[in-house]
Order: structure tokens, then sequence, then C-alpha cells
């Protein structure tokens, strides 16, 4: 059965690491990809930078492939995450052979495999906030729901990567109530799921992603815990170009690269698509498309090996030169 999936290409290079990514991934599923507009340029065109119809396109699809928004990010990656019920944020951290020596950053690990699963509607980022006088505050919200299916998520996850263990990160000693339920229905979830529990104080989870990133499989931790250590994790293994992510709930799947739109380098032709290809991978993944997703990953890790890469890696190819390498190598190899 061919799948709809919806494109929503967006802004700045968004539109270039769209192309790049479709390249790679078009011969290898049956498809059938439906462009959709939103962000700064279709908030301009139509006064909306999400209209109705591309949310509907995003309601009916199958998955669904994003690149960027500039200035309208928020309001459109955020209205999406409600509207379509994205409550997991999924982030890989996978390194590749040969980065250290071309990334020329020594804290670069070709090494280490774990995935970071963020809570993405509640903690500290629920935007309750306010002031009164001279004192601002914000409420951090953590429920027995929103917990449960995300350390479901990361159950699931364990399960598919042959791990048997699920990490939270949290920091009940200080924040005893929120940390306190969050760390109580992981555990819970996670035991019931037949895996071991294991868990980190926040603190001490980031020096060790840093010092000992092989301590970590599957990562569970609320919003903001996560946000930060996820963009840690990111340049643990070569920073910007190359982090996918997976905003997934029950019934939706969205996919994009952790970067934004990039206006300092769109148009030339030269933005790094290994992040978008990657966050196909995990879309491929995630609609069961084990084999081609496999494929892809490892024509990524070949086109690394043989240095053929984006200026930001020290390269000296553009997208699409990149984009036609990784198609071929994919090809190859199913
Ligand atoms: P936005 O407001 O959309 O997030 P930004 O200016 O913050 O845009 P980012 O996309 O977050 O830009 O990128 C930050 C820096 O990393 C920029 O200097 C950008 O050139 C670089 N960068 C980001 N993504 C890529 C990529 N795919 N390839 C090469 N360089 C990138
Ligand atoms: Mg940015």
């Amino acid at each position: 059965m061919a799948y709809k999936i919806a494109v929503i290409p967006g802004d700045g290079i968004g539109p270039e690491v769209i192309e790049a990514a479709l390249h790679v991934i078009e011969p290898l599923i049956d498809a059938e990809f439906v462009e959709g507009e939103a962000g700064d340029e279709c908030a301009e065109k139509h006064g909306d930078p999400l209209p109705e119809d591309t949310l509907e396109l995003c309601h009916e699809a199958d998955a669904i492939l994003f690149g960027a928004a500039g200035e309208t990010a928020a309001d459109v990656i955020v209205r999406l995450r409600q509207e379509l019920d994205l409550y997991a944020n999924i982030r890989p951290v996978r390194g590749f052979p040969g980065l250290r020596e071309l990334t020329g950053e020594p804290y670069v690990r070709d090494d280490v495999d774990f995935v970071i699963v963020r809570e993405n509607t509640e903690g500290l980022y629920s935007g309750i906030e306010g002031r009164f006088r001279d004192t601002a505050y914000t409420l951090r919200i953590i429920t027995e729901e929103g917990t449960r299916r995300i350390a479901e998520v990361a159950c699931d996850l364990a399960e598919e990567r042959g791990s048997n263990t699920v990490t939270c990160v949290h920091k009940a000693n200080v924040m005893r109530e929120t940390c306190g339920l969050f760390r109580e229905v992981c555990k819970e979830v996670v035991e019931s799921r037949g895996l071991e529990f294991e868990e980190y104080y926040v603190d001490a989870a980031a020096m060790f992603m840093i010092t000992e990133p092989e301590r970590f499989d599957v990562v569970v931790t609320p919003n903001m815990f996560g946000d930060i250590l996820s963009d840690e994790a990111a340049a643990l293994v070569g920073g910007l170009g190359l982090a996918p992510s997976g905003n997934v709930g029950d019934r939706h799947g969205l996919f994009e690269p952790v970067h934004g739109s990039a206006p300092d380098i769109a148009g030339k032709g030269i933005a790094n698509p290994f992040a978008t290809i990657l966050s196909a991978v995990m879309m491929l993944e995630w609609l069961g498309e084990d084999e081609a997703a496999e494929a892809v990953r490892e024509a990524v890790g070949e086109a690394i090996r043989e240095g053929v890469v984006t200026p930001d890696l020290g390269g000296d190819k553009k997208t699409m030169e990149v984009a036609e390498f990784v198609r071929e190598a994919a090809l190859n190899r199913v």
C-alpha cells in the first residue's frame, strides 16, 4: 500500500534539505509525497504561518517530513505538536566512524549510540507563567498520564533496540513532587514492561554524557531537561548538521532536523542534508520500512567515511551532490 507523506519544506535551507532527503528516499518506498506550506513565507503570502489546508494534510498523512520554519517556527511547530498530539520528542544520538576526524572536534564520539526521549507537552515548558510585582514564576506541571505515555514510548524504543534498560533522568531530590511523580511513574511503567529501571540526576547525567556516554541507551526525561541534554548530545555526534528528530504521538509522527532555517547559508546549495536525511530514516523506521531505513543510514555512514560532505564538515560538496551519493549508496544496498 502506498503511503501518503506530507512534506513541509518551509523557509531558509528547509526546501534545500527536504529536496535532498526526498531525492534519497523516493526510490526506496512506495509513497505519494504531498507538499504543504508553512512558515514565514507562507505567513507573508496567506497571513497565516500554518494554514488550515496544511493542517488538514498533516492530519490525513501517514507521516510528516518537515524542513524548517524561520521566525514563525514556534507558532508552526508548537501548534502542530498540539494539534496532532505529538507528545514525545525522540532524538537519536548516534556517531559515525570518521566524524571526529572530519569535524576536528576532540569531543566528537564516533562510537556512541543512545536515544533521548523527551516529554514534549508539559513540565517547565507548559507556558503557565506570571509576574507579581517584582517576582516572576512558572508552573511546572507533570501529570501521571503524561508521564505514563512518554515512559511507554521509551519502553517501545528499548524493545525495538533490543535493550533491557530504560534510564530516567530527573532531579527528584530537589523537585520532590514533580520529578518525584515523573520518576515514580516511569519506574512503574518500565518494570511492568519487564525492563530494568535506571536513574540519574540531571546534573550527573549532563556530565556523564560527555565523560562516559556509553552509560546511556534509552533515556527518558521531562521537557526542559530533555531540551538541554539533547543539544549537548547533538554536539557529541557532530552538531546541528547531523542531528535528526522525531515528534510522535499515538497516531501521528513528524520528523525534522534539529537545526532551523539557517538564513546565513540559505540559497547557496551548501546546507548539510544529513540531519534531514536521518530524520527521513527515522520516519521510515516509524512506518516500519526498516530495510530502507537501514540502507539509507549505512549510505550516510559511507558518505562520511568517504568524505562526501558539505563545507560545515570540512568538505567541498554541495547539498545535492551529497544527496546523489547517498541515494546511489542506499540503492546499492537494497
Ligand atoms: P532559525 O531561527 O531558523 O533557528 P538560526 O539562524 O538559528 O535559524 P540554525 O538553523 O539554528 O539557524 O543554525 C545555527 C547555525 O548553524 C547557523 O550558522 C547555520 O548556518 C548552521 N547550520 C544549521 N543547520 C545547518 C546545516 N544543515 N548545514 C550547515 N550549517 C548549518
Ligand atoms: Mg536556531
